[in-house]
């Protein structure tokens, strides 16, 4: 029988991550993964934190050494955008090149940032995050201090570069639209949290206003705010959610709704092309409808678990969402779902004050998501109680002294 070619478009964490997979179960085939940045796979958790704040090497993002490609014969392609992909002949067609005949297609194209389309969102020193050569523009625009750096969006990159931009002691600004940080994420009652932590650090929040516009002659130097107020910036950062990249799916016929559908062994609406990481969208055994997740663990995870069904393996992605963040002396991981509308109820055990606590959201007096902050080694217990589905004991939830796992 001929060689088989599996192909992976987009040369990150989830294709990374699958193509090493292929190779551990042993797949004996072709396997090329064809990314678009000439930076070889690296994870993005750096670039807004410990590679912003000059504490990492950019080495120690990348997912595999550099001769781990050559050792296990895959075929790197960087610097190469699959631009079209033709179903009928079983075909990607890179831009600029000849077409690359596939067996099975992962599609890991992950998602790109939206973009602010106001007046004067062309100026010099507004800045994206989303690649490690913005976190090194990023990191020289702010490291040296002095600046007057405005954060447009309170989300995860907003409150993660606000927080990189303090420790470099810039003076900082955070525009939102909603009533708190990461209202969209964790609601009014977490937000509220991150909101004091921020202000506590010198942090301007400006909440209940987005941006209308900039101000500046070739280099930006005020930000207009939707309540019309003037804020003078020497650097802007935008972080206002991204977009999955979607259009190869749609442009072939797949089935797309904000993402690639994809059913619980990541294949999409052609048996022979599967998705992963954040442009999927999957059918969730466990949490019983479709969701779409921008984290590292889900692209370290789905990765894999796409690579095992194209091998014919029988996969069931059933992992519960999981993430975490650092911002000043604030770590914290984060299971499940806890956006408003997912829950009815936030309650706590640990102390708020000193910032040790677990948050967990309940619906219905079941817990569907929580979060530890400065706790460590509860994230399995937590997961436990998400997945387990059942009505929890407010008081033993909430009360410190008694195990979670007792729970
Ligand atoms: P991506 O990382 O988006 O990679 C997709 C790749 O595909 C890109 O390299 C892109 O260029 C390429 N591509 C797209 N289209 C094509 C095409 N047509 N042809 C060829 N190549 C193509 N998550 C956490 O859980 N914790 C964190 O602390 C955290 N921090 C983050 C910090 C930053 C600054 C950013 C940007 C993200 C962070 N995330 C974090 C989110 C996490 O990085 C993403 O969920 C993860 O990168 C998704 O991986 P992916 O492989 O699915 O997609
Ligand atoms: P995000 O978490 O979706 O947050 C975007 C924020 O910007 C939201 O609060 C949004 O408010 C706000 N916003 C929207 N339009 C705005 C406007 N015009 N002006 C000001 N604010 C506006 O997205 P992100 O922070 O840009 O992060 C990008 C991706 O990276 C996400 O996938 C995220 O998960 C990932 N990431 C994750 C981590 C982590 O896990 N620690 C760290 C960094 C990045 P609305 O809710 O009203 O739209």
């Amino acid at each position: 029988m001929p060689e088989e070619t599996f192909v992976i478009v987009g040369a990150s964490l989830a294709g990374a991550k699958a193509a090493e997979t292929l190779r551990e179960e042993g797949f004996g085939g072709r396997v090329v993964l064809m990314g678009e940045e000439i930076e070889r796979p690296y994870e993005r958790p750096p670039l807004s934190k410990g590679f912003l704040l000059g504490q990492e090497p950019r080495d120690k993002a990348h997912v595999h050494p550099a001769d781990w490609y050559d050792k296990h014969d895959v075929e790197l392609r960087l610097g190469t955008t699959v631009a079209r992909i033709d179903r009928s002949a079983k075909q990607v067609w890179p831009t600029g090149g000849e077409p690359i005949a596939y067996d099975r297609l992962l599609l890991a194209t992950g998602a790109s940032p939206r973009r602010l389309d106001v007046p004067g969102s062309k100026l010099q020193g507004i800045h994206y995050l989303r690649s490690m050569a913005d976190a090194a523009r990023l990191r020289e625009a702010i490291a040296h201090g002095g600046r007057r750096v405005v954060v447009a969006g309170a989300g995860w990159i907003g409150l993660e570069t606000a927080a990189a931009a303090r420790t470099y002691r810039n003076d900082v600004t955070v525009i939102e639209p909603e009533p708190t940080p990461l209202h969209r994420v964790v609601g009014p009652e977490v937000g509220e949290i991150f909101a004091g932590l921020h202000r506590a650090h010198g942090v301007d929040l400006r909440l209940d206003q987005g941006v209308a516009g900039f101000w500046g002659a070739g280099q930006v130097s005020a930000v207009v705010t939707s309540g019309g107020a003037e804020i003078p910036a020497d650097v802007v950062i935008v972080g206002i959610g991204v977009r999955p990249n979607t259009a190869l799916a749609e442009a072939a016929g797949l089935e797309v709704s904000d993402g690639v559908l994809v059913d619980a062994s990541m294949r999409t609406s052609d048996p022979d092309i599967f998705a992963a990481g954040d442009v999927a969208a999957v059918s969730h055994p466990a949490l019983g409808r479709r969701v779409r997740v921008e984290h590292w663990a889900n692209a370290l995870d789905g990765g894999p678990a796409a690579a095992r069904a194209m091998l014919g393996q029988d996969v069931s992605f059933d992992k519960i969402p999981y993430f975490f963040s650092d911002q000043y002396e604030l770590g914290m991981e984060m299971a499940g779902l806890s956006a408003p509308g997912e829950y009815d109820e936030v309650v706590f055990r640990g102390d708020r004050d000193e910032l040790e606590f677990v948050a967990f959201w309940l619906s219905g007096g079941r817990v569907v998501a929580g979060m530890n902050v400065n706790i460590w080694d509860v994230t399995d217990d937590i997961q436990a109680l998400i997945r387990a589905g059942r009505q929890v004991d407010r008081d033993r939830l909430t009360d410190a002294k008694i195990p979670l796992s007792e729970v």
